[in-house]
This record gives C-alpha cells, structure tokens and sequence, in this order.
C-alpha cells in the first residue's frame, strides 16, 4: 500500500471554524490538523476518504461520536473525524479519554483540550503543552481512533499506537506506528474494502 490518495478530502465547516483556541491563546490551525490526520493516515498505511470537522457550534448535546454523525446525516461520507474541545465523558469520570471512536457508524471525536495540557500533578491538566507536543499527541490519538474505526482492538505492546494510554505521559512513550500484528490486522480490513 502507498501513500494515501486523498487522506482528506471534505473539511465540514467553515474557515472561521478552523482554528482553535487554547486559553485564549489561537494554539492551533486547519494546516495543523490536516497535518496531524495525514501523519496517522500514512502511518497506518490506510487509503481513507476522511472528513473532518472542528468544534462543536453545530451540536450541543453530551459529545459523543454519533451525535455529529446525526448532525452531518446527508452531508458525510465515509469516516468521519471530529476534533472537539468538549468533554467526552463527565467530568467525574476517573480517567478523561483522549478520543472516542464508533466503529459501527464510522465516526471518532478527538478531544484536543485534553491533549494540549500537560500532565499535572495527580492527573490533573497542567498548564498549556508546546504546540509540537500537541501536534504529536494528536497524530497519535488520531491514528489510535482510525485504527478502532477499521476493528482494530487495544494492544499490550505499549510502543504500540493501538495501546491504551491512561495518561499524557504515557500517550507521549507510546508510538505513532502499529505494531506487526495491528499492521497485518489493517492489511485484512483493506482487502476487505472495495
Ligand atoms: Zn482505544
Ligand atoms: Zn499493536
């Protein structure tokens, strides 16, 4: 498999949607998403028609995959990727996911709030991670969701980007790459693929 023909091919939303804002700080823009996607795409080896939206203006009900997925019923075609800076669960959740994706419907949420602190003490969010460190962690959960969205599972090996990372320093260890096994798991699903 070569590189991916069009890894990104519909961006939902418009341009003044694009940049994200981190503590009032404009952290982040469309070039650093497309950027990162793209990354996670080639590394996974994948030929994906992805589209992508940021923020949540459009929806305002708990985040979770399928709510976007509803909102963009008509309007998306395959895979769909969501950056948020939404909560994905409650607050009072032990551990904050970093994404969530939903196999069955195609559809992942990347919570790019969460990525772009560092890790405080007693797992708290700490002050505003540089933008490098953040572009790195996302290439890596979006590789990780794109990998559950074509039935991959977790996997032991920690250097693994199908690896579960419970905190940022372990999502900072963990690789961008699949692992062999993972790798020959995404050759399956390709060959299954029209
Ligand atoms: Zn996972
Ligand atoms: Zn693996």
């Amino acid at each position: 498999m070569g590189p991916p023909e069009r890894p990104i091919s519909t961006w939902v939303g418009g341009e003044a949607q694009l940049t994200l804002v981190c503590d009032g700080v404009r952290c982040m823009g469309r070039r650093d998403f497309t950027d990162a996607t793209a990354e996670a795409v080639e590394k996974l080896g994948l030929s994906f028609r992805l589209a992508l939206m940021e923020l949540d203006v459009a929806v305002r009900e708990p985040v979770q995959p399928h709510t976007y997925y509803r909102a963009l019923e008509g309007r998306v075609r395959g895979p769909l990727l969501v950056f948020t800076t939404r909560l994905l669960v409650s607050e009072w959740a032990i551990t904050r996911p970093w994404g969530l994706a939903q196999p069955q419907i195609g559809a992942a949420v990347v919570d790019v709030g969460a990525l772009s602190r560092e890790a405080g003490l007693r797992g708290v969010l700490g002050r505003q991670a540089p933008l490098d460190r953040l572009r790195q962690r996302l290439a890596k959960v979006v590789a990780h969701e794109l990998g559950h969205l074509v039935g991959l599972t977790h996997c032991r090996k920690a250097e693994c980007c199908m690896a579960l990372a419970s905190s940022l320093q372990n999502l900072d260890r963990r690789g961008l790459s699949p692992c062999r096994e993972c790798t020959g798991r995404i050759r399956a699903y390709a060959r299954t693929c029209p």
